[in-house]
């Protein structure tokens, strides 16, 4: 038997008041069944709106880890080691770094047992690190995507044209900037003002180091100058926007969704503001935007092979050293680690302005 914690609610609220550490063991693998030790699991956003009961995906509340009550596990992405494996698996062992492959299955845990067949294997994890490879599946493949699959690469000309995004700063944003900066996109990219200049300026500057082109925080953008500048910065128009991902929403999103050229999209994957998408009429008759919206978690679903196919791609940019690491807030999960102390980690991820991403490490 291998003892295990597990992050665990079993109704829906704030993830101070709802999440629990439940102790357990699991027993030896059967079969296909595989135990795993947690290296690297991050706290996102969906994962805090999933507790909240306000996320369309939601796990089983199910008793099989001994819980009083029916219980899910938080946390939707993860790396985790191989410790054991049942006679029956065929293509991992003991050591090797895996994932999931569906999100929900709950990754904060110190362990868990799941099947050979819920896991990616991560091939060649020497040059990586638990962090890269415990945050590889949601945000760069959701950057990834919304690049490849709602531009035009046939019309695209490398170096001379645009895509703008709100929340730059976030981990879908850095992945977005340094995927452009490789593909030869330029990037026109929104920050919240920090609290001094100097705070805003070192995070524009620290945006331009991962390839950002152009950097402007959001009160510029809502200013009237902003259209002169975008004017500017794209030679008269000759470097069309020709996408525009946003994870903001309210005028925010109506900002963005302006400087696009005619027959561009704009993407939507966020809702970080609560605000509703508001869009001027002229925008859909005369220039002919289209307005998508992207759910990495769907769309890896109905494309399992995609998406091992991406993340394999950013892998290899990772270990190249072309795409850096996002800012983390390590969270170090030892067997002293109590549950109101772990929850509150996962109760600040929504909070704005924040220095890193938070991340669990056992
Ligand atoms: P991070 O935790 O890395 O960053 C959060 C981002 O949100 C920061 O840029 C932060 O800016 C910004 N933010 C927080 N509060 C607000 C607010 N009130 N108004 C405007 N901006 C705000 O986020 P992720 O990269 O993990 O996720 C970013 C967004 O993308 C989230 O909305 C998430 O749900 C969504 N997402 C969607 C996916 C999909 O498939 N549709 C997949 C992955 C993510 P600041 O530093 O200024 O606070």
């Amino acid at each position: 038997y291998t003892q295990a914690k597990a992050l665990v609610y079993s109704k829906y609220g704030e993830p101070k008041d709802v999440l629990n550490l439940h102790k357990h063991s699991i027993s030896a693998p059967h079969g296909t069944q595989v135990n795993l030790r947690l290296l690297a699991a991050p706290m996102n956003p969906a994962d805090v709106n999933q507790i909240q009961g306000v996320y369309p995906s939601k796990p089983p509340f199910e008793t099989s880890l001994g819980t009083v009550e029916p219980s899910a596990v938080g946390g939707n992405e993860g790396a985790f080691e191989v410790i054991s494996t049942g006679a029956g698996v065929k293509n991992l062992s003991k050591g090797d770094w895996v994932i999931m492959k569906r999100t929900g299955l709950g990754t904060w845990r110190t362990h868990a047992q799941l099947d050979e067949s819920q896991l990616i294997r991560i091939e060649n994890k020497e040059g990586l690190t638990p962090l890269q490879i415990g945050t590889v599946s949601v945000n760069p493949v959701t950057a990834y995507r919304m690049i490849r699959d709602f531009c035009d690469w046939d019309w695209m000309r490398a170096g001379e044209e645009w895509m703008i995004q709100n929340g730059a700063n976030s981990g879908v944003g850095r992945a977005a900037i340094q995927l452009g900066r490789e593909w030869g996109i330029k990037t026109l990219n929104v920050v919240r003002q920090r609290k001094t200049p100097e705070e805003t300026e070192a995070l524009k500057q620290e945006l331009k180091e991962l390839g950002a082109t152009v950097v402007v925080t959001e009160e510029e953008m809502l200013t009237g100058s902003f259209r002169d500048m975008v004017k500017e910065v794209t030679r008269q128009g000759r470097e069309p926007i020709r996408l525009a991902l946003n994870c903001v929403g309210g005028k925010n999103a109506t900002a963005l969704a302006k400087t696009l050229s005619p027959d561009s999209h704009m993407v939507t994957y966020g809702a970080m503001s609560k605000q509703p998408v508001a869009l001027p009429s002229g925008l859909l008759i005369f220039k002919n935007l289209v307005f998508d919206g992207f759910w990495v978690s769907r769309w890896g679903d109905k494309n399992p092979q995609l998406k091992e196919n991406t993340i394999k791609d950013v892998l290899q940019l990772i270990r190249t050293g072309r795409f850096k690491d996002i800012p983390v807030d390590n969270v170090e999960w030892n067997w002293k680690s109590e549950g109101p102390q772990l929850a509150e980690n996962v109760q600040g991820t929504l909070g704005g302005y924040r220095s890193g991403k938070g991340v669990f490490t056992f």
